[in-house]
Protein backbone atom coordinates (compact mmCIF):
# COMPACT_ATOMS: atom_id res chain seq x y z
CA UNK A 1 0.00 0.00 0.00
CA UNK A 2 1.13 3.34 -1.03
CA UNK A 3 3.00 5.77 1.89
CA UNK A 4 1.78 9.18 2.29
CA UNK A 5 0.01 12.00 4.22
CA UNK A 6 -3.32 11.35 3.84
CA UNK A 7 -5.86 9.67 6.01
CA UNK A 8 -5.82 6.53 3.30
CA UNK A 9 -3.02 4.40 2.89
CA UNK A 10 -0.38 3.93 5.11
CA UNK A 11 1.43 6.74 7.19
CA UNK A 12 4.53 8.49 5.56
CA UNK A 13 8.20 8.55 7.25
CA UNK A 14 9.25 12.21 7.39
CA UNK A 15 12.04 12.58 4.69
CA UNK A 16 14.28 13.94 7.01
CA UNK A 17 14.32 10.74 9.42
CA UNK A 18 16.97 8.11 7.96
CA UNK A 19 19.15 11.07 6.95
CA UNK A 20 19.86 12.49 10.01
CA UNK A 21 19.08 8.90 11.27
CA UNK A 22 22.47 7.75 9.23
CA UNK A 23 24.47 10.81 10.29
CA UNK A 24 23.74 10.10 13.89
CA UNK A 25 24.49 6.80 13.34
CA UNK A 26 27.79 7.20 12.16
CA UNK A 27 28.96 9.89 14.76
CA UNK A 28 27.81 7.69 17.79
CA UNK A 29 29.74 4.91 16.22
CA UNK A 30 32.85 7.10 16.00
CA UNK A 31 32.20 7.92 19.73
CA UNK A 32 32.29 4.46 20.65
CA UNK A 33 35.25 3.31 18.83
CA UNK A 34 37.13 6.88 20.58
CA UNK A 35 36.13 5.33 23.66
CA UNK A 36 37.33 1.64 23.14
CA UNK A 37 40.52 3.12 21.67
CA UNK A 38 41.08 5.78 24.28
CA UNK A 39 41.10 2.74 27.00
CA UNK A 40 42.91 0.34 24.90
CA UNK A 41 46.08 3.05 24.68
CA UNK A 42 45.42 3.73 28.53
CA UNK A 43 46.58 0.10 29.03
CA UNK A 44 48.72 -0.55 26.70
CA UNK A 45 51.09 2.76 27.09
CA UNK A 46 54.01 3.29 29.60
CA UNK A 47 52.47 5.77 32.17
CA UNK A 48 53.45 9.02 32.50
CA UNK A 49 56.12 9.88 34.97
CA UNK A 50 56.29 13.38 37.01
CA UNK A 51 59.81 14.85 37.54
CA UNK A 52 60.21 12.58 40.44
CA UNK A 53 59.58 9.76 38.68
CA UNK A 54 56.18 9.04 40.30
CA UNK A 55 52.65 8.12 38.20
CA UNK A 56 50.70 11.38 37.57
CA UNK A 57 47.92 11.18 39.17
CA UNK A 58 44.25 12.24 37.74
CA UNK A 59 42.73 12.23 34.28
CA UNK A 60 42.51 8.88 34.07
CA UNK A 61 40.37 7.74 31.10
CA UNK A 62 39.08 4.70 32.36
CA UNK A 63 37.33 6.94 35.72
CA UNK A 64 36.19 9.07 33.21
CA UNK A 65 32.15 9.06 33.13
CA UNK A 66 31.60 9.87 29.62
CA UNK A 67 33.94 6.87 28.32
CA UNK A 68 32.45 4.40 31.07
CA UNK A 69 28.92 5.24 29.55
CA UNK A 70 30.11 5.48 26.38
CA UNK A 71 31.80 1.63 26.50
CA UNK A 72 28.98 0.12 29.25
CA UNK A 73 26.00 1.75 26.78
CA UNK A 74 24.82 -1.88 25.88
CA UNK A 75 24.51 -3.03 29.01
CA UNK A 76 22.98 0.56 30.27
CA UNK A 77 20.14 0.84 27.96
CA UNK A 78 19.23 -3.14 28.26
CA UNK A 79 18.95 -2.41 32.25
CA UNK A 80 16.94 1.19 31.63
CA UNK A 81 14.34 -0.34 29.50
CA UNK A 82 14.09 -3.66 31.33
CA UNK A 83 13.61 -1.21 34.74
CA UNK A 84 11.25 0.57 32.34
CA UNK A 85 9.06 -1.94 31.62
CA UNK A 86 9.64 -3.46 34.65
CA UNK A 87 8.07 -0.16 36.02
CA UNK A 88 5.10 -1.07 34.01
CA UNK A 89 4.43 -4.60 34.39
CA UNK A 90 4.24 -4.01 38.28
CA UNK A 91 2.43 -0.37 38.75
CA UNK A 92 0.73 0.19 35.26
CA UNK A 93 -2.94 -0.37 34.99
CA UNK A 94 -2.57 -3.27 31.85
CA UNK A 95 -5.77 -2.21 29.45
CA UNK A 96 -7.68 -5.12 28.53
CA UNK A 97 -11.02 -6.08 27.33
CA UNK A 98 -11.75 -5.37 31.07
CA UNK A 99 -9.52 -2.78 32.49
CA UNK A 100 -9.65 0.30 30.23
CA UNK A 101 -11.53 -1.32 27.25
CA UNK A 102 -12.03 1.56 24.94
CA UNK A 103 -7.99 2.25 25.02
CA UNK A 104 -7.44 -1.69 24.78
CA UNK A 105 -9.33 -1.71 21.39
CA UNK A 106 -7.70 1.27 20.45
CA UNK A 107 -4.57 -0.16 20.55
CA UNK A 108 -5.33 -3.24 18.83
CA UNK A 109 -7.32 -1.09 15.80
CA UNK A 110 -3.94 1.30 15.11
CA UNK A 111 -1.57 -1.96 15.28
CA UNK A 112 -3.71 -3.28 12.68
CA UNK A 113 -3.85 -0.34 11.07
CA UNK A 114 -0.44 -0.31 10.51
CA UNK A 115 0.24 -3.73 9.62
CA UNK A 116 1.24 -5.12 12.89
CA UNK A 117 1.75 -8.83 13.22
CA UNK A 118 0.99 -8.31 17.30
CA UNK A 119 -0.78 -5.72 18.88
CA UNK A 120 1.50 -3.76 21.65
CA UNK A 121 1.04 -3.92 25.41
CA UNK A 122 -0.77 -0.66 26.78
CA UNK A 123 -0.39 0.83 30.22
CA UNK A 124 -2.36 2.98 32.04
CA UNK A 125 -0.80 4.55 34.99
CA UNK A 126 -1.49 7.90 36.98
CA UNK A 127 -1.09 11.26 35.12
CA UNK A 128 -1.72 13.54 38.34
CA UNK A 129 -2.84 16.26 35.85
CA UNK A 130 -0.37 16.06 32.99
CA UNK A 131 -1.14 15.08 29.79
CA UNK A 132 1.16 12.76 27.84
CA UNK A 133 1.83 8.98 26.66
CA UNK A 134 4.84 6.98 25.36
CA UNK A 135 6.12 3.71 23.63
CA UNK A 136 9.20 2.18 24.44
CA UNK A 137 10.02 -1.81 24.35
CA UNK A 138 12.42 -4.56 26.28
CA UNK A 139 13.30 -7.63 23.89
CA UNK A 140 11.13 -8.42 22.04
CA UNK A 141 8.65 -6.84 23.83
CA UNK A 142 6.95 -3.51 23.11
CA UNK A 143 4.42 -1.53 25.12
CA UNK A 144 2.77 1.94 25.20
CA UNK A 145 1.55 3.87 28.16
CA UNK A 146 -0.86 6.45 28.33
CA UNK A 147 -1.35 8.79 31.57
CA UNK A 148 -4.69 8.67 32.90
CA UNK A 149 -5.85 12.40 32.33
CA UNK A 150 -6.41 10.97 28.76
CA UNK A 151 -9.39 9.02 30.51
CA UNK A 152 -12.06 10.13 31.94
CA UNK A 153 -14.20 9.22 35.05
CA UNK A 154 -15.30 5.93 34.43
CA UNK A 155 -12.08 4.96 31.99
CA UNK A 156 -14.03 6.27 29.32
CA UNK A 157 -11.71 8.64 26.91
CA UNK A 158 -12.41 11.89 27.79
CA UNK A 159 -11.62 12.96 24.14
CA UNK A 160 -11.82 9.60 22.08
CA UNK A 161 -10.86 10.57 18.91
CA UNK A 162 -8.13 12.86 20.48
CA UNK A 163 -6.85 9.21 22.24
CA UNK A 164 -7.44 7.45 18.51
CA UNK A 165 -4.71 9.92 17.67
CA UNK A 166 -2.50 9.76 20.93
CA UNK A 167 -2.67 5.84 20.44
CA UNK A 168 -2.30 5.65 16.68
CA UNK A 169 0.48 8.21 17.20
CA UNK A 170 2.62 5.91 20.10
CA UNK A 171 1.97 2.44 18.29
CA UNK A 172 3.25 4.46 14.99
CA UNK A 173 6.46 5.19 16.84
CA UNK A 174 6.76 1.30 17.49
CA UNK A 175 5.81 0.49 14.17
CA UNK A 176 8.11 3.07 12.78
CA UNK A 177 10.85 1.33 14.24
CA UNK A 178 11.46 3.88 16.74
CA UNK A 179 11.82 1.59 19.88
CA UNK A 180 14.15 -1.13 18.48
CA UNK A 181 17.23 -1.01 21.23
CA UNK A 182 19.75 -1.76 18.17
CA UNK A 183 18.51 1.83 16.45
CA UNK A 184 18.91 3.31 20.05
CA UNK A 185 22.05 1.93 20.59
CA UNK A 186 22.94 3.61 17.55
CA UNK A 187 21.30 6.89 18.70
CA UNK A 188 22.79 6.71 22.16
CA UNK A 189 24.60 10.09 21.39
CA UNK A 190 21.63 11.59 20.22
CA UNK A 191 20.81 13.57 23.47
CA UNK A 192 24.55 15.22 23.40
CA UNK A 193 24.11 16.23 20.01
CA UNK A 194 22.92 19.98 19.90
CA UNK A 195 20.65 20.57 17.15
CA UNK A 196 21.55 17.20 15.34
CA UNK A 197 19.73 15.19 18.19
CA UNK A 198 16.65 17.52 18.58
CA UNK A 199 16.12 17.44 14.59
CA UNK A 200 16.06 13.52 14.83
CA UNK A 201 13.84 12.93 17.26
CA UNK A 202 11.51 15.77 15.51
CA UNK A 203 11.69 14.13 12.66
CA UNK A 204 10.19 10.88 14.39
CA UNK A 205 7.86 12.42 16.31
CA UNK A 206 6.61 13.90 12.70
CA UNK A 207 6.36 10.31 11.46
CA UNK A 208 4.91 9.19 14.56
CA UNK A 209 2.06 11.92 13.82
CA UNK A 210 1.85 10.80 10.55
CA UNK A 211 0.39 7.67 12.04
CA UNK A 212 -1.60 9.19 14.25
CA UNK A 213 -3.68 11.04 11.57
CA UNK A 214 -3.84 7.85 9.82
CA UNK A 215 -5.31 6.20 12.63
CA UNK A 216 -7.78 8.81 13.49
CA UNK A 217 -6.98 12.02 11.74
CA UNK A 218 -10.30 13.64 12.88
CA UNK A 219 -8.61 13.27 16.38
CA UNK A 220 -5.47 15.81 15.22
CA UNK A 221 -7.08 19.09 16.20
CA UNK A 222 -8.42 17.40 19.57
CA UNK A 223 -4.59 16.20 20.75
CA UNK A 224 -3.52 19.06 19.93
CA UNK A 225 -5.67 21.40 21.52
CA UNK A 226 -5.13 19.18 24.72
CA UNK A 227 -1.70 19.59 24.50
CA UNK A 228 -2.00 22.96 24.19
CA UNK A 229 -4.32 23.92 27.14
CA UNK A 230 -4.92 20.86 28.90
CA UNK A 231 -8.26 18.65 29.65
CA UNK A 232 -10.30 21.07 30.14
CA UNK A 233 -9.48 24.14 28.55
CA UNK A 234 -8.92 22.64 25.23
CA UNK A 235 -11.97 23.52 23.85
CA UNK A 236 -11.07 26.82 23.93
CA UNK A 237 -8.41 26.14 21.67
CA UNK A 238 -8.94 27.52 18.42
CA UNK A 239 -6.68 24.82 16.31
CA UNK A 240 -6.49 26.98 12.51
CA UNK A 241 -6.44 29.96 14.65
CA UNK A 242 -3.34 28.51 16.34
CA UNK A 243 -2.26 26.65 13.27
CA UNK A 244 -2.32 30.25 11.48
CA UNK A 245 0.37 31.48 13.94
CA UNK A 246 2.96 29.24 12.20
CA UNK A 247 3.13 31.39 9.60
CA UNK A 248 3.45 34.94 11.02
CA UNK A 249 5.82 34.18 14.59
CA UNK A 250 9.03 34.59 13.23
CA UNK A 251 12.14 35.60 13.92
CA UNK A 252 15.94 33.67 14.90
CA UNK A 253 14.86 33.00 18.62
CA UNK A 254 11.35 31.11 17.01
CA UNK A 255 13.47 29.08 14.68
CA UNK A 256 16.52 28.17 17.50
CA UNK A 257 13.28 26.91 19.96
CA UNK A 258 11.88 25.11 17.69
CA UNK A 259 15.52 23.45 16.36
CA UNK A 260 16.41 22.35 20.04
CA UNK A 261 13.18 20.62 20.56
CA UNK A 262 12.84 17.40 20.84
CA UNK A 263 9.16 17.75 19.67
CA UNK A 264 8.02 19.89 16.85
CA UNK A 265 6.79 23.33 18.70
CA UNK A 266 3.18 23.35 18.46
CA UNK A 267 2.21 25.84 15.94
CA UNK A 268 4.51 24.09 13.21
CA UNK A 269 2.66 20.88 14.61
CA UNK A 270 -0.53 21.86 13.87
CA UNK A 271 0.67 23.42 11.07
CA UNK A 272 1.82 20.19 10.06
CA UNK A 273 -1.02 18.15 10.49
CA UNK A 274 -3.19 20.83 8.90
CA UNK A 275 -1.30 21.08 5.57
CA UNK A 276 -1.36 17.70 4.61
CA UNK A 277 0.30 18.37 0.98
CA UNK A 278 3.68 18.50 2.21
CA UNK A 279 5.74 16.93 5.19
CA UNK A 280 6.23 18.57 8.46
CA UNK A 281 8.79 21.57 8.40
CA UNK A 282 11.98 20.72 9.97
CA UNK A 283 13.90 24.09 10.49
CA UNK A 284 12.17 26.75 8.51
CA UNK A 285 8.49 28.32 9.55
CA UNK A 286 6.06 27.22 7.21
CA UNK A 287 5.04 29.33 4.87
CA UNK A 288 1.17 30.49 3.73
CA UNK A 289 0.41 28.83 0.35
CA UNK A 290 -0.47 32.42 -1.15
CA UNK A 291 2.63 34.02 -0.77
CA UNK A 292 2.25 37.61 0.88
CA UNK A 293 -0.87 36.95 2.09
CA UNK A 294 -1.67 37.36 5.85
CA UNK A 295 -3.70 34.10 7.06
CA UNK A 296 -7.05 34.95 7.98
CA UNK A 297 -8.00 33.55 11.23
CA UNK A 298 -9.58 30.22 11.21
CA UNK A 299 -6.91 29.55 7.99
CA UNK A 300 -7.52 28.98 4.25
CA UNK A 301 -11.29 27.83 3.41
CA UNK A 302 -11.06 24.63 1.71
CA UNK A 303 -11.83 24.73 -2.56
CA UNK A 304 -14.14 21.56 -2.26
CA UNK A 305 -16.04 23.11 0.77
CA UNK A 306 -16.58 26.64 0.03
CA UNK A 307 -18.47 27.99 2.50
CA UNK A 308 -18.39 25.53 5.58
CA UNK A 309 -21.52 25.51 8.18
CA UNK A 310 -19.74 26.50 11.25
CA UNK A 311 -21.09 24.25 14.07
CA UNK A 312 -20.72 26.93 16.61
CA UNK A 313 -21.15 30.43 15.10
CA UNK A 314 -19.99 32.39 18.06
CA UNK A 315 -16.54 30.14 18.00
CA UNK A 316 -15.22 31.32 14.69
CA UNK A 317 -11.58 29.30 15.80
CA UNK A 318 -13.43 26.18 15.44
CA UNK A 319 -15.30 26.36 12.00
CA UNK A 320 -14.77 23.13 9.97
CA UNK A 321 -11.73 23.55 7.70
CA UNK A 322 -9.46 21.76 5.32
CA UNK A 323 -7.27 19.54 6.63
CA UNK A 324 -6.05 17.79 3.11
CA UNK A 325 -4.76 19.82 0.15
CA UNK A 326 -3.56 16.22 -1.99
CA UNK A 327 -5.50 16.22 -5.03
CA UNK A 328 -8.63 13.73 -4.87
CA UNK A 329 -8.34 13.96 -0.72
CA UNK A 330 -10.71 15.97 1.30
CA UNK A 331 -12.01 16.18 4.74
CA UNK A 332 -12.81 18.72 7.73
CA UNK A 333 -11.74 18.87 11.01
CA UNK A 334 -15.24 18.82 12.37
ZN1 LIG B 1 6.01 10.84 20.03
Amino acid sequence: MPRGLSPFGMPARHPWEIPLLVVVIMITGVAYLLAILLVLVELVAEPVVDAQGQPESGGSLLTSPYVLVLLFAPVLLWAGRGLNFARMRINGVRMSPTQFPEGYRLVQEAAARFGMSKAPDAYVILGNGQINAFASGHGFRRFVVVYSDLFEIGGKAREPDALAFIIGHEVGHIAAGHVSYWRQLGMFVAPYLPILGSSLIRAQEYTADNHGFCNRHLGAPGAMATLAAGKYLNTEVGFDEMADRAATEKGGFVLLVNAMSSHPVLTWRMWALRDRSKPGPMFWHPSPPHPGTIPPPGGYPCKQHPQPTPRNPADPGRLPRCLVRGPGTSTTSA
